[in-house]
Order: C-alpha cells, then sequence, then structure tokens
C-alpha cells in the first residue's frame, strides 16, 4: 500500500497518454498550443511497464486522460494491456467524447469500464465557442455510444464558466430527469499562464446549486453528503440521474485525495495545483 507522510492512502492513478487534443477548451489551453514531440512521451510498451510498478505498490484504480485520450495511437491494444495488468480492478477515461462513437464498442472490449465525458453546454454554438473547435453533435452521438457499449455509469463533466455558460447550468441538469448520468459541474481552475482565464471568472458550486434550486426546486443530498471521488452529490426530487459539484477552487477535498497523476512524459504528479514532479521516464529508459 502507498501511505503518503498524511496518512492518505494513494492507489489510483490517473494517466495522460498524451498532451494532444483535437478540441482547444478556452479553459485549458490556447488556440496555437505547442506540444511535445512523441519520442518524449511515454511509449505503450512504458506505460504498461509503470502501470505494473504501480499496481504492485498497491495501486488499483487507474483512469487514462490527457490532453484527449482518445486521439492516441493503438488505444484500444494500450487499454487492453492495462485493464490486463494484474491487481488493477478499476480502469476509466476522461474524454471530450468526440471520438467515442466508433470507438466506444472496441474499447469496453477491451477492458475499459466506465468513461466520464466532457460536455460544458447544449448549445452547439456556445459549445464551439468554449471548445473553440468543438461539433456538440460529435459529443452527443459519443455519449450514446458509450451507453451502448455499457461504458456506465455515464459521468458528465461541465466546467462552468463566467462569460461563456454560466446561464446553461439549468439544462444540463435537466438531463438527469431522463438519463441515470452524473452531471458534475466543476469550478474552473484558472490556470495561471495556461489560459486568459481569470479568478473572477470562476463560478463556485455554491453559485451553481442555488442556482438550480431557484430553477428546478430543492436538490436532495445524496450518499449523506459525503464526497464520491471529489463530487459531493445530489438529486433533483424523482430524477434518474444525479447532480455532482467539484468545488476544487472554492472547497479543496485534499484530505480525502487518493490519487497520483503521471504526467504524459512519464513525470509523477502528486498535485495538479502543485508544481512538483518526479522524473520515471529518463530512469525508466536508462
Ligand atoms: N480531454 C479530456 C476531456 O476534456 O475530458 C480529458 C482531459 S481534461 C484536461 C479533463 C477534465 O479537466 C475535463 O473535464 C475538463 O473539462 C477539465 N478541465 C480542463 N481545464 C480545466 C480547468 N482550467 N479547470 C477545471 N477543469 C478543467
Ligand atoms: Fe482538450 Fe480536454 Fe483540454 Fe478541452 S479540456 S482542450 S478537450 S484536453
Amino acid at each position: 500500500m502507498a501511505i503518503d507522510r498524511f496518512g492518505r492512502n494513494i492507489h489510483y492513478l490517473r494517466i495522460s497518454l498524451t498532451d494532444h487534443c483535437n478540441l482547444r477548451c478556452v479553459y485549458c489551453m490556447p488556440e496555437d498550443m505547442t506540444f511535445r514531440p512523441n519520442q518524449e512521451l511515454l511509449q505503450d510498451a512504458e506505460i504498461l511497464h509503470l502501470a505494473r510498478l504501480f499496481a504492485d505498490l498497491g495501486f488499483d484504480k487507474i483512469r487514462l486522460t490527457g490532453g484527449e485520450p482518445t486521439v492516441r495511437a493503438h488505444l484500444v491494444d494500450l487499454v487492453r494491456g492495462i485493464a490486463g495488468t494484474p491487481g488493477i480492478r478499476h480502469l476509466s477515461m476522461t474524454t471530450n467524447g468526440v471520438l467515442l462513437d466508433r470507438l466506444a464498442q472496441p474499447l469496453a472490449q477491451a477492458g475499459l469500464q466506465r468513461v466520464n465525458i466532457s460536455i460544458d453546454t447544449l448549445d452547439p454554438a456556445k459549445f464551439r465557442r468554449l471548445t473553440r473547435w468543438g461539433d456538440l453533435d460529435d459529443v452527443l452521438r459519443g455519449i450514446h455510444a458509450a451507453e451502448s457499449a455499457g461504458l456506465t455509469p455515464i459521468k458528465l463533466n461541465a466546467v462552468i464558466v463566467r462569460g461563456y455558460n454560466e446561464n446553461d447550468v439549468i439544462d444540463l441538469a435537466r438531463l438527469t430527469y431522463e438519463n441515470p448520468w452524473q452531471v458534475r459541474f466543476i469550478e474552473m481552475m484558472p490556470f495561471a499562464g495556461a489560459t486568459e482565464l481569470q479568478l473572477k471568472q470562476v463560478v463556485t458550486a455554491a453559485q451553481i446549486h442555488s442556482q438550480i434550486e431557484s430553477g428546478l426546486g430543492r436538490l436532495e443530498i445524496v450518499n449523506g453528503g459525503r464526497l464520491d471521488g471529489e463530487a459531493r452529490l445530489f438529486r433533483l426530487p424523482g430524477a434518474l440521474g444525479e447532480i455532482g459539484f467539484i468545488s476544487s477552487v472554492t472547497q479543496p477535498f485534499c484530505a480525502a485525495c487518493t490519487r497520483a497523476r503521471l504526467t504524459a512524459d512519464g513525470r509523477l504528479r502528486l498535485c495538479l495545483l502543485r508544481e512538483g514532479e518526479v522524473d520515471l521516464l529518463t530512469p525508466l529508459r536508462a
């Protein structure tokens, strides 16, 4: 078991499969983003090797992320290899959903269990403005493909940004009436340097919560108010799905954190918001 100096059992590894992406969300990266050359990124065999080492340390849960994980070449074979790693019991992916229409089925067959799909608005024009390059229909098709492939329960991630989609919260919350999905509202983290967005554009979880209650009625607490991963869960009366709030900015959940991150270029990072990293790729290649 990997216990850190704060007594937390770190057993959940997020592996960034690539820094590349087929979208350019305004809160994530600039439009003229430059990416690292392929040879500086972890190769498939290196990822599988590290997955085995982390599993030996007691890690049992892996989430594949990015950049956009679905743009990685040979993704299905890589997922099959990770899913087959002894000790890994949970394997999921966070994706923008654009390529899921054709990938959901093969990924599920390869051993992927679940997906989180990012969708910040149901308005096609606002979706294009937020993602710069995205087509909302691709993502909607991706969500349905994931559901048909059994990559469930489906969780949808919505980052709310003032000036972009703060008025779309109710429509997103309404999705839970008819669908057994978890719609999770995420406070935007204004990454210094990476984007031009500012702290004043953060919409807090409390503001989103009260917007939903004013529009749709009182939210019922799910799970006794305990965190489910990083989200606090609620339900609209009679809804099939749940609504989650991820308040990384206003109510950090560091004490309950169980995760470590492996960057696409092979660095171990213990926290998204700290600069400290340990290079694993150089010693691995040596
Ligand atoms: N490309 C995939 C996607 O968009 O789902 C996976 C990688 S993305 C970095 C993972 C999650 O982080 C997405 O839900 C995205 O919306 C969220 N995210 C990106 N930038 C963020 C920011 N500045 N603040 C909060 N969440 C952010
Ligand atoms: Fe790409 Fe995901 Fe970042 Fe959007 S949030 S630019 S989809 S990596």
